[in-house]
């Protein structure tokens, strides 16, 4: 498998933690409600990232960044993907550690575009001809096997659909059938089928339920069978490099595993750029959330600063939770190891870290997301570890205690087992330390 594909699992995996956050839950003044859009606290950080969405939204933070600043787990990337909800729920949001550059077999810089790239939408709009109906009739015609005449296999298919106020019947050969099959399209289904593709998909029901399998019930469509409908979707910039560099000739050299060139990169942007000059595509910055920032050394930053001054950037978002330190690859100690050129361009909200309260409700959040069902002793255990230790491995224990209540509700004993196997850092820390100790 070419490696750039491994990077972007890596990139999204871990979105799945953070599946419960849809905004920032601020009021119409910008005042962070205690709860709201699965945020829960952080009050004052909250409202700071909702200025800076304001200030993206009117243009005013081109060029430049957020930089978070917290300890670990003191949900930075929490509010980094609430900006993203903010700005669209279309708007892609890519989450990478700093030191993510220098263990994938692709060059640091190479990393770095991919990942803007990831982070850069592009909302396509399409008008396509689909006929769009209610089953009316379907007959699947077979023929025999060639090969084995006691196999019988679909040959081609008449179907009618039905509207409000049109029928319709076609004819299509065994592609459509084959998919028609496959799909349990039966009698009563509307469905819809691309005239230039043959796709098909099922649109649901007009059926009463029956049966096992639950169908989305749908009122008959109006209008004639046969029509244009524009469709909305949106890719990032990279799936369109990578659907490019497969196409062609750089295809081969990309999937030996190699970089994607620059040249691909270009032909993209000039076809996207041909694309919203013809209405067709409009851009969708997105957010580029880099944790860990201060692992980025000087070459990286310099990439990055430059990155920003070009009229196809996402808006960078960085997190760190140290204070002075040296710049990667150089002597130089600057404050959170970030180079000044590059801090001159960031706003920087501080992360402070979570109270029990807090703690308690992010957990319920979790638990009801993770579709954990948990008493309430055992959650304000778990709040109670969290403020120790930290959220993270309150909310990390959710899953474990889960398997020890054999998935039943999750108590306090639960818990408690669920702790003594698995170790928060510091207790883990304090193990490796009392052991070399011992062996001094
Ligand atoms: P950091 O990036 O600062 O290390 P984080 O955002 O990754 O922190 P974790 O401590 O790893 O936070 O978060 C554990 C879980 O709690 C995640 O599911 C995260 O989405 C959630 N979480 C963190 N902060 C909040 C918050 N303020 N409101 C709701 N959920 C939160």
């Amino acid at each position: 498998m070419p490696v750039i594909e491994e990077v972007a699992k890596v990139s999204f995996e871990r979105v799945g933690m953070h599946s419960h956050i849809r905004g920032l839950g601020l009021d119409e003044n910008g005042k962070a409600k205690f709860m709201a859009d699965g945020m829960v606290g952080q009050v004052k950080a909250r409202e700071a990232a909702g200025i800076a969405v304001e200030l993206i939204k009117r243009g005013k933070l081109a060029g430049k960044g957020i930089l978070l600043v917290g300890p670990t787990g003191s949900g930075k990337t929490a509010i980094a993907m609430g900006i993203a909800r903010e700005l669209g729920e279309d708007v892609p949001f890519v989450q990478m550690a700093g030191s993510e550059i220098y263990s994938a077999e692709v060059k640091k810089t190479e990393f770095l575009k991919q990942a803007l790239r990831r982070a850069i939408g592009v909302r396509i709009s399409e008008e396509r001809k689909v006929y769009e109906g209610e089953v009316k009739e379907i007959e699947v015609r077979k023929t025999r096997h060639p090969f084995n005449p006691y196999v019988e296999i679909p040959e081609s298919v008449i179907i009618t659909l039905r509207t409000k106020d049109d029928e319709k019947t076609i004819r299509a050969g065994r592609e459509i059938a084959y998919q028609l099959l496959e799909l349990g399209v039966e009698e009563g289904d509307v469905i819809q089928i691309d005239a230039e593709t043959g796709r098909i998909s099922k649109l649901g029901t007009v059926k009463e339920e029956e049966g096992l399998f639950f169908k989305r019930r749908v009122n008959l469509p109006s209008g004639p069978v046969l029509k244009i409908k524009e469709f909305t979707y949106t890719i990032t910039l990279h799936d369109l490099d990578v659907a490019n560099a497969r196409g062609n000739i750089f295809g081969l050299l990309f999937s030996s595993g190699a970089e994607i060139s620059d040249e691909i990169r270009e032909k993209v942007d000039e076809m996207v750029k041909k694309w919203i000059e013809d209405g067709k595509a409009t851009l969708v910055p997105g957010v580029l959330f880099i944790d860990e920032v201060h692992m980025l050394d000087i070459e990286a930053f310099s990439f990055l600063a430059r990155a920003m001054e070009s009229e196809l950037a996402p808006i960078l978002i960085l997190a760190t939770n140290r204070g002075r330190t040296k710049i990667r690859g150089t002597d130089i100690e600057a404050p959170h190891g970030i180079p000044i050129d590059m801090l001159d361009r960031l706003l920087i909200i501080n992360t402070e870290p979570y109270k029990r309260d807090e703690i308690r409700e992010i957990v319920k959040i979790r638990a009801r997301e993770e579709k954990i069902d948990i008493s309430e002793e055992a959650i304000e255990y778990l709040a109670e570890l969290g403020e120790e230790t930290s959220l993270r491995y309150a909310v990390q224990l959710l899953a474990p205690a889960s398997v020890i209540a054999k998935g039943g509700k999750v108590e306090r004993e639960h818990v408690e087992k669920a702790k003594e196997y698995f170790a928060d850092l510091r207790r883990s820390i304090e193990f490796v330390e009392t052991l070399e100790g011992m062996l001094k």
